[in-house]
């Protein structure tokens, strides 16, 4: 079984996710933050982002290792580091290279393969699992996207200007909408969940209510 859950930054997919795949006891998959270790590595190594086929390169060597709490490139724990601004900043250019999309929606569904799983990102419902049994789009209002990962950087103690993590989240959100390969879009199979006004449990909620769970009913 594969629930997938596709919409933008802030909007709460990541934890609503998490939440979900703990309590149901499957596989959890963040494909943000894959292309978030891409880019790490890119930078890392210096490759230029417009280089759409060394980008490809290092996403196929890619020495990947996720599970609900960790994301590992090799033997280097990057939990953190993949969630850093200069990320942000970098990762709309890399990400939309179809090239590089092919490679690391191939590498997605290898982590999912035979598994149950709770998969979100921007293009699960429409490219990743098209046919995936529960497909959720989830969005919220523009400023509190803003506020909530303005919320999540001071708890990690990176202290930038509101105004600049409204803005970056805006550029992202235009890059991720308007991308040739992939975009962001709202399939018409998809339940859409306006979370603005939800908590995180709210949301989970929200979700399981469609989901037939085996002795559920
Ligand atoms: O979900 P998260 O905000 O961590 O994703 C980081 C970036 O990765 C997004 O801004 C988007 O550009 C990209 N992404 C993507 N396709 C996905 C998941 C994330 O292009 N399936």
């Amino acid at each position: 079984m594969i629930i997938a859950i596709d919409g933008p930054a802030g909007s709460g997919k990541t934890t609503t996710a998490r939440l979900l795949a703990k309590r149901m006891g499957i596989f959890y998959l963040d494909t943000g933050a894959t292309y978030r270790a891409l880019t790490y590595a890119a930078l890392e190594k210096g490759v230029d982002s417009d280089n759409d086929s060394a980008l490809a390169e290092l996403a196929k060597g890619l020495p990947l290792k996720m599970d609900s709490d960790k994301v590992m490139l090799g033997a280097l724990d990057i939990t953190d580091e993949i969630r850093a601004p200069r990320i942000d900043k970098n990762i709309s250019k890399i990400v939309a290279h179809a090239k590089v999309r092919s490679v690391m929606v191939e590498l997605q569904r290898e982590l999912s393969k035979g598994r149950d799983c709770v998969v979100e990102g921007r293009d699960i419902t429409s490219v990743v699992f098209p046919e995936a049994e529960y497909k959720f789009y989830l969005d919220a209002e523009p400023k509190m996207r803003a506020q909530r990962r303005f919320n999540e950087l001071q708890q990690k103690k990176i202290y930038m200007d509101f105004k600049e993590v409204e803005g970056d989240l805006k550029n992202r959100d235009t890059a991720d909408q308007t991308r040739k390969t992939g975009p962001l879009l709202i399939c018409k199979d998809a339940v859409v969940i306006d979370t603005s006004k939800l908590s995180i449990e709210q949301t989970a909620m929200a979700i399981e209510k469609y989901i037939d769970l085996p002795g559920s009913r």
